[in-house]
């Protein structure tokens, strides 16, 4: 719908389309122009009608990155329901749990980010609000919400001078006890001294985009990560929480399904990730076929080399592959499911169960344990 508004107006009866950006200040504006007339912010699609049948479509131009996200109020748990979210998600550990989103979306933009992404597409600029002001954020979920973990969705958690002093303000105000704390990361930016800083901090679930294990194919997708690197970062990772008793556990995120991979290249990554479980390296991870998303440079060079297999957005839900491969799309979603099973190594059950110290464990490994039992179902034969 962002992306191709021109789109929606013709399938659908919508009248306003935000296109991309600052969606709060989008809505607000939105809902003050029907309100108050107040004038409609660039960004945004609207339909006016003519007579019955016909219609023309304007727009206010390219959205703009111009909010202060200072002044954004903290999220109204409430109204959003936070409770239907907050135990059933496996990659909690400790119930309840939550999102905030302390920037957007992602620092990494050399050449516009990775092909594959969307978020760079809407986010051109990364923001990020004042460390203090996501602290006082954690500190009323803590408080009034007994928040026991919080994951933050930022596309890429800011690093340099805003982690240390967020890890710091973690720290000075004790809520490195009192919860953990997740955030997607990338390869490649921390040092020794992060990552000890970060598990003093509370900082547990890093979630690192793996993509693949095929230099070749992190260079076509512009992912700016280099291969051999990985294995000595999640080291050092372990090694922090050895120093500091922390709780670091990197989980990283996998794809299948590109049109230049061949099948051993795909089984490289199940034998990559295989590894580094039974290295206790990472401790889980996410598998999916790879989609390109309209409005996303992977998608315009499927469409130049004519890869895509469909344009029914239907279809574009993770399910099946959309990029033409040499491998049946069977193949695929079974190596998509080699992923998910790639971390049954007998060291790493006999590792996790020696790990369990709480209940929160057990019950941590039983809904991890569902969810991975889900995504293989997701990928059987239909
Ligand atoms: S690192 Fe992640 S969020 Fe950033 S551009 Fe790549 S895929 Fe998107």
């Amino acid at each position: 719908m962002t992306a191709l508004p021109e789109e929606s107006f013709k399938n659908s009866k919508v009248d306003y389309v935000l296109t991309g950006g600052d969606y709060d200040f989008l809505l607000l504006n939105l809902a003050n122009h029907l309100a108050k007339k107040e004038k409609l912010e660039a960004g945004i699609w609207y339909r006016e009608q003519k007579n019955k049948t016909k219609y023309e479509i304007h727009n206010t131009g390219k959205f703009q990155l111009n909010h202060d996200l200072n002044k954004l109020p903290f999220i109204n748990r409430e109204l959003t329901k936070w409770q239907l979210y907050a135990y059933e998600n496996g990659n909690y550990k400790r119930t309840p749990g939550t999102y905030l989103m302390s920037g957007r979306d992602c620092w990494w933009r050399k050449d516009g980010g990775c092909k594959f992404c969307a978020w760079t597409v809407l986010y051109p600029q990364y923001r990020v609000r004042k460390p203090e002001k996501v602290l006082d954020e954690i500190g009323e979920l803590i408080n009034k919400y007994q928040i026991k973990e919080i994951m933050d969705d930022t596309g890429t958690f800011p690093v340099g001078a805003w982690l240390r002093e967020f890890c710091q303000g973690m720290i000075k105000r004790g809520y490195n006890k009192k919860i953990y704390f997740d955030c997607n990361m990338r390869f490649g930016v921390l040092n020794k001294e992060d990552y000890e800083l970060m598990a003093k901090a509370g900082f547990r679930f890093l979630l690192y985009g793996l993509e693949s294990a095929n230099q070749e194919t992190l260079d076509r997708l512009n992912k700016g990560t280099k291969i051999t690197g990985i294995e000595r970062e999640l080291k050092i990772a372990k090694m922090a929480n050895k120093k500091t008793k922390g709780h670091l556990e990197p989980h990283v995120t996998c794809m299948v399904g590109y049109h230049w991979e061949t099948k051993q290249e795909a089984t490289k990554t199940i034998e990559m990730t295989k590894n580094l479980f039974a290295k206790g390296l990472i401790q889980t991870l996410q598998a999916t076929i790879v989609i390109p998303y309209p409005g996303t440079a992977l998608f315009k060079e499927c469409e130049k080399n004519h890869w895509l297999k469909t344009k029914n957005w239907n279809d574009y839900d993770m399910s099946k592959p959309i990029m033409i491969t040499s491998m049946k799309d069977e193949k695929v979603r079974k190596l998509t499911q080699g992923l998910y099973k790639s971390f049954i190594t007998p060291s790493f059950i006999i590792h996790k169960i020696i790990s369990i110290r709480s209940f929160d464990d057990i019950k941590f490994f039983w809904r991890a344990g569902k969810a991975i039992f889900g995504h293989l179902a997701d990928f059987k034969k239909k």
